[in-house]
């Protein structure tokens, strides 16, 4: 990677630093947000035979930009706006650090109006519906449940036994629900105090989203915009279309997906982020049906037009678990839907094994949400090959260290 003619002018104190290699631990998306102010650090411009590409490397996580066929005039400025558009982000959003979303949770807690800006209020809405839609496995008015559980922190791995069941079912007692939020305007209110939004799970859906149609706006159309793995490209890469590797743990892809044209590919986790207490850990995903972690799925990716809805789906088949996955996946019409469990077999819907491109060997279940609950059949395992089998690892569109993908 050559340097780049494209010229992004190093903001704040950590400005300029560079990485070597684009090999970083990658955490969500979340992660980018409390720090984008403090530690937004582009680390790579360059352009390649046609390609301008943006790094940021933001607190861990490292968010790939590429173009196609852009001046290098144009990239330079479409880079530098998505970079304002963090920092936005990171001043408003952060369900932890003082911003305006603090500022919303303290208005709801002691029963006072807050003004929120459009793309929260754009964000409380859509959120509204993928709550219901996903019958409230997707609930981000638990942020005071995922605080107890001691999740607004960024120092992982977080150590210690989990809070009491006392704990949790007072927190439960209360419903916390996004439909207990009124929008008036920019107004926002509720009459349930115990309502405190953690955006987590939906934020980078909305950024990704945010970011494509701002590069449209600005008349470019071949674009990836990949945010710790999760990601929506449009257009191609030239004469082919843009590729994500799907790696595996300890070393090797384990396939790749061919982006088709506008989409966004998001997968949720259950082991990047938890609670370490003894033998035993806690993810960070949260059922809010119960107060505790969720279980069975060690990550879901799922394909669609639009980020946010990836975004907040994903976080929701991870609720629902391995057997009610294909529930949500119905409810929502997904078509390209893959889960795996924690041994490491992948269970697909038949649109998303179309779309797999498998190098390794793993054991594959394909089930058909319109079927009806009940539809995975684990008799029609396909394993490719003689000698194959369940590898123990899975299918995942995160980078690094765990389940990963990186751009091709
Ligand atoms: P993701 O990586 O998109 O699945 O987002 C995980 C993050 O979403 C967590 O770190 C929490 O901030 C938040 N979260 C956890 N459980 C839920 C849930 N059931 N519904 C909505 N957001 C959640
Ligand atoms: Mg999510």
């Amino acid at each position: 990677m050559r340097n780049s003619p494209v010229s992004i002018k190093p903001r704040g104190e950590n400005w300029g630093q560079r990485i070597q290699s684009p090999a970083v631990n990658l955490t969500p998306f979340y992660f980018l947000l409390p720090v984008l102010l403090a530690c937004l650090v582009l680390v790579a411009a360059c352009q390649r035979d046609g390609e301008h590409g943006a790094e940021l490397y933001v607190f861990g996580t490292l968010v790939e930009i590429k173009l196609w066929g852009v001046a290098a005039q144009d990239a330079s400025h479409a880079f530098a706006e998505i970079q304002q558009m963090f920092q936005a982000m990171h001043r408003d959003w952060h369900a932890w650090e003082p911003g305006r979303l603090t500022d919303i949770n303290r208005a709801f807690a002691e029963g006072r109006s807050a003004t929120a800006d459009a793309d929260i209020v754009e964000v409380i809405r859509r959120s509204q519906s993928l709550e219901t839609a996903t019958g409230g496995r997707f609930n981000p008015a638990i942020g005071a449940l995922i605080r107890l559980w001691g999740f607004h922190t960024s120092d992982y791995p977080i150590e210690g036994p989990p809070p009491s069941q006392a704990q949790i079912s007072a927190l439960l007692d209360l419903h916390p629900s996004t439909a207990d939020i009124r929008i008036e305007g920019l107004e926002v209110s509720t009459g349930n105090p115990a309502v405190q939004l953690d955006l987590g799970g939906i934020a980078k859906g909305y950024a990704v989203d945010l970011t494509i149609a701002r590069l449209r706006a600005m008349g470019i159309n071949n674009a990836i915009v990949n945010a710790g793995g999760d990601l929506r490209a449009m257009g191609t890469h030239g004469d082919r279309p843009w590729r994500v590797a799907v790696r595996k743990p300890g070393g090797g892809n384990v396939g790749s997906i061919q982006v088709h044209g506008d989409e966004a590919i998001f997968t949720s986790g259950n082991y990047e982020r938890f609670r370490q207490d003894q033998a035993r850990r806690y993810p960070h995903i949260i059922d809010p049906a119960t107060g505790w972690p969720a279980k069975d799925v060690a990550s879901a990716t799922v394909i669609t037009a639009e980020g946010i809805l990836a975004d907040g789906v994903a976080t929701a088949l991870v609720v629902a678990g391995l057997d009610g996955w294909p529930e949500v996946a119905r409810a929502l019409k997904l078509k390209q839907v893959a889960v795996v469990d924690e041994n490491g077999t992948v269970y697909m819907t038949p649109a998303m094994e179309q779309r797999l491109e498998f190098t390794g060997d793993f054991k594959r279940v394909i089930v058909d949400p319109g079927a009806g609950p009940g539809s995975r059949d684990r008799g029609q395992s396909k394993v490719p090959g003689p000698g194959t089998g369940v590898t123990g690892t899975g299918v995942r569109v995160k980078c690094q260290s765990n389940y990963s993908g990186t751009l091709l």
